[in-house]
């Protein structure tokens, strides 16, 4: 372990062991005892957020982006160590692409129309305190991310985050609250309970200050949401297929593919969780995916022995969510060297390492006789989520099928998954994909009403 390694080390066991102290004693910074007074507190801020200028709010979204970065090593380390889940250096990318290419209030435009009869605007307007629930596999990423855009639009927001992030989110709050605060703007503009559980969920979902609510996680946070009375944003699991044709760079497939797939253990509900490779190119890519790329070819007693340590009894083992594949190897008894990234094997799309959102590098790969037969397999594997599909070809009209067969709210064409998100791609970040209700990558312009504004017969200048 290096200096450094060591003393971000000891800096998250001081501010674990202050959280641990903080969560009983109830309110902090943006921190509450009860729903009710989060929701409360978050309210009083939201008036003041509301009235002030889009440059004063630009200057607390500033301050949050800078502090993000400050503090990216301290909530990479946290998380894995609250959760067991990913790694830090893939956290550490992830919190500065939140802080660099969340957008902020350049998202919020006014549509005016100017002609005979006066001059007509379209508004974007808060919904006041928006209600976020957030997961266990992007926790302060998301909370920093949701705010951001949140705030951007005039709301302030209450989170309901995962249990077992707590404490990670706990700390991405307080520094939210300390950034506003330092920027000129109020305390509460980000606020969560203590010990939030799916009581306190409830308690905001019915809360009549609550008109919007933003869900980030699996299918039952989302259906549940949905069926809150209340609008709500729903951003679901995925299980993202990787298409691979016989025009496409095979060797660059492999590559990304696998850069995807590990990125943060696999956790992001975008990464790459199976393939479906055209017969005739898939010895190509297993050849590349382990001669090059760090891949474990697992024999079929392994995959046995995979399949009943991932998962028991149909349920996802938690203990092998976000784990690194030398462990999961480990678990069932295979040692490997380090330079081992990601299991793979074949199979057929039915098996349930295959079929499942695992969320760990484990990548079963599924053979198809043309492309047709591949587009089936890949949309069936998607389960309907509309969520994130990738393909690895250079036929047009392929890719165009593909698209239209799938109908998810991401397709990345030749890269890695991550690069949907801004990283090593075009275009913004979000940790909100509203597979479900349609928004897709969620941004400020997502958390904001429509209001029309009409002057009648004057201020047109024309
Ligand atoms: P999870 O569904 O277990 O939990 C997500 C959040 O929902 C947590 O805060 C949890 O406490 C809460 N929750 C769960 N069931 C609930 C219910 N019935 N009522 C109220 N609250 C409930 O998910 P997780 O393990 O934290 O995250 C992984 C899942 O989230 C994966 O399925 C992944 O694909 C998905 N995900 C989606 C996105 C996206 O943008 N679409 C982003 C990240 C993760």
């Amino acid at each position: 372990m290096s200096v450094d390694e060591q003393m971000v080390g000891n800096i998250v066991r001081e501010v674990m062991a202050k959280l641990q102290l903080q969560s009983g004693e109830g309110a902090t910074s943006g921190v509450f005892s009860t729903m009710e007074e989060a929701i409360e507190a978050a309210a009083k801020a939201q008036t003041y957020v509301h009235k002030m200028s889009m440059d004063q709010r630009e200057k607390i979204i500033t301050e949050i982006r800078k502090r993000t970065k400050e503090n990216a090593e301290i909530l990479a380390h946290m998380a894995v160590q609250e959760t067991g889940m990913g790694n830090v250096p893939h956290k550490i990318l992830k919190h500065h692409l939140v802080a660099e290419k969340t957008p902020g209030t350049e998202d919020i435009t006014t549509t005016a129309w100017s002609g005979d009869r006066g001059l007509t605007l379209v508004e974007m307007g808060p919904f006041g305190v928006i209600g976020a629930i957030t997961p266990c596999t992007n926790p302060s990423e998301t909370v920093i991310c949701n705010t951001i855009g949140m705030v951007a639009g005039g709301n302030t927001v209450v989170f309901n985050p995962h249990p077992a992030a707590i404490k990670t989110s706990i700390f991405a709050v307080n520094m939210i609250n300390e950034a506003s605060l330092a920027a000129g703007g109020p305390n509460n503009i980000a606020c969560t309970v203590a010990k939030p559980t799916m009581e306190t969920s409830n308690v905001m979902m019915k809360h009549p200050a609550i008109q919007l609510i933003a869900a980030t996680g699996g299918p039952g946070v989302v259906t549940a949401v949905l069926s809150s009375g209340r609008r709500g944003i729903g951003a679901g699991a995925g299980n993202p297929p990787a298409l691979v044709d016989t025009t496409a760079d095979i060797r660059k497939a492999a590559e990304d593919i696998v850069n995807g797939c590990t990125f943060d253990n696999n956790l992001p509900c975008i990464a790459e969780k199976e393939v479906v490779a055209l017969d005739s190119i898939a010895d190509e890519l297993i050849h590349y995916m382990t001669s090059e790329q760090g891949c474990y070819l697992a024999n079929a007693k392994e995959q046995e022995q995979l399949l009943a340590t991932v998962l028991k009894d149909g349920r996802l083992n938690r203990h092998c969510v976000g784990r690194d594949a030398k462990t999961l190897l480990g678990m069932i008894g295979v040692q490997v060297p380090d330079t081992i990234r990601c299991i793979i094997f074949e199979g057929e799309k039915e098996h349930p390492l295959i079929a499942e959102e695992l969320m760990m590098p484990i990548l079963g790969i599924v053979r198809a006789t043309d492309f047709d037969d591949a587009v089936r397999k890949a949309v069936w594997l998607e389960h309907g989520n509309r969520h994130s599909a990738h393909i690895h070809s250079k036929n047009v009209d392929n890719i165009t099928k593909y698209a239209q067969a799938i109908d998810t709210a991401i397709l990345v064409k030749n890269g890695p998954s991550y690069a949907a998100l801004g990283f090593g791609g075009e275009g913004f970040c979000t940790f909100t994909i509203a597979s479900r209700t349609g928004e897709g990558l969620t941004s400020a312009s997502s958390f904001v009403k429509k209001r029309r504004c009409v002057m009648t017969d004057s201020l047109c200048i024309r």
